[in-house]
């Protein structure tokens, strides 16, 4: 239902919620947050309910610079805590944020299960997030794109990676991602709802677009190649 990313030089968590907060209008039944921390590792906490009650349950060392966020409007599986999104790999070093439904992710599990995986969620988001973490690409962005041509389905997603900690990676399928670019930070979004208290400097992605942002930039790709040069546009906004 919504994404928020940050990365940048302040603390992720607070500025991931106050995003998601300024999605609540669309409605959602969970909240959860990742972010990279130190070295890379991983913390999440996530929760079945409001962000409030997210945000009561953050724990108290959740210091990282870079993360991702995400409201569920839960299509595959109850609104639990562990349904509840960012969704990890089997080693904990991969999270990903989903909107839209994965068309074939049954049969994907099923595979995945045969292989060895084991699910901690009845998402069809979690699919994701093994795929990504079981691709030996060199880089991040060919890890989420090799598991993105797996998957057939609508998706906006943003992917943490704490091998690739300087960056987040999204991509876009029949729902929407857009770039916030701020000073020496950047923010990524489903909604610019969730940005525009940060920076009115924003690119839209269009769908098959995969983007890279980075605390310096961004770049854009789309299923044709690298280099769609996007510039930014400014938003109106009354608050
Ligand atoms: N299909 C996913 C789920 O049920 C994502 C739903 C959403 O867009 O929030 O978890």
């Amino acid at each position: 239902c919504g994404i928020v990313g940050y990365i940048g030089k302040r603390d992720a968590a607070p500025l991931l919620l106050e995003g998601l907060q300024r999605l609540e209008y669309r409605g959602y039944d969970s909240a959860g947050v990742a972010v990279a921390g130190r070295g890379g590792a991983l913390r999440t906490a996530k929760s079945a309910g409001r962000v409030r009650e997210l945000q009561a349950r953050l724990p108290k060392r959740f210091a990282g610079t870079t993360g991702i966020a995400h409201t569920r409007w839960a299509t595959h599986g109850a609104p639990t805590d562990e349904n509840a999104h960012p969704h990890l790999d089997s080693s904990g070093r991969v999270a990903v944020v989903h909107n839209g439904i994965i068309d074939n992710a049954a049969e994907l599990r099923a595979q995945l299960s045969a292989d060895g995986v084991e699910f901690a969620s009845e998402t069809d988001s979690e699919v994701l997030s093994h795929l990504i973490g079981r691709s030996d690409a060199a880089t991040l962005e060919d890890r989420v794109r090799q598991a993105l041509e797996a998957v057939r389905g609508t998706y906006g997603i943003a992917v943490l990676h704490a091998d690739f900690p300087d960056r987040i990676v999204v991509a876009r399928n029949g729902s929407p991602v857009v770039l916030g670019i701020g000073e020496h930070e950047m923010f990524v979004a489903s909604d610019v709802a969730a940005l525009v208290r940060f920076t009115r400097q924003v690119v839209t992605l269009e769908d098959g677009e995969t983007a890279t942002v980075q605390a310096s930039g961004y770049r854009t790709w789309s299923t044709a190649g690298p280099g769609t040069a996007k510039s930014p546009t400014t938003v109106e906004w009354e608050e």
